[in-house]
């Protein structure tokens, strides 16, 4: 199934507690899908039929994180400053809280990224929120930026996920 646009930027407003659960919804539509794209027209049932409940619910629940990183780069880099930069709260993580929690630490599976999408599709049952993109894609050093950053990105997106470019730089 492809969601249209407004119906991803819909649900990149909700509260993380509310997108965890419609990210569930959208997980059980695609697989019940009988059409290929919803519209904004579509988002009151999925609102009504899965998030409703929430109502009276104003406390958010902790941010799920996964990190993605480049499988060329991980074979010289064991991801220490990745998860020191998340255990200090620091760079690209200072946003966090200390409730959240990285769920998720995969490569891209080489290039061009292809395991990316299946890995962060297993991840929606796991509550999964937010999708890092590590420092290690877009530093241009001993090895050159991901030229596939963008498709990766998207992919990202395209389930609802919020994606943040960069950990530790
Ligand atoms: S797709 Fe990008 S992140 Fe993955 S191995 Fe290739 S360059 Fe690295």
């Amino acid at each position: 199934m492809k969601w249209a646009k407004e119906v991803l930027n819909e649900r990149e407003k909700l509260p993380n507690h509310v997108r965890i659960i419609a990210n569930k919804a959208v997980e059980k539509a695609e697989q019940a899908a009988e059409h290929h794209e919803e519209t904004l027209k579509d988002m009151p049932k999925v609102k009504d039929k899965d998030i409703s409940f929430t109502k009276g619910d104003e406390q958010p629940g902790p941010e799920k994180i996964a990190i993605v990183r480049c499988e060329t780069v991980s074979e010289v880099c064991p991801g220490a400053a990745c998860f020191k930069a998340f255990n200090n709260k620091k760079r690209h993580f200072k946003e966090y809280d200390n409730d959240a929690e990285i769920i998720g630490f995969f490569t891209c599976g080489g290039c061009p990224g292809r395991r990316v999408s299946r890995l962060v599709k297993s991840l929606l049952k796991y509550g999964l929120t937010t999708v890092h993109l590590s420092s290690c894609m877009m530093l241009d050093s001993d090895y050159p930026p991901c030229p596939h950053i963008e498709e990766i990105r998207k992919s990202i997106e395209s389930k609802g996920l919020k994606v943040v470019q960069g950990t530790h730089h």
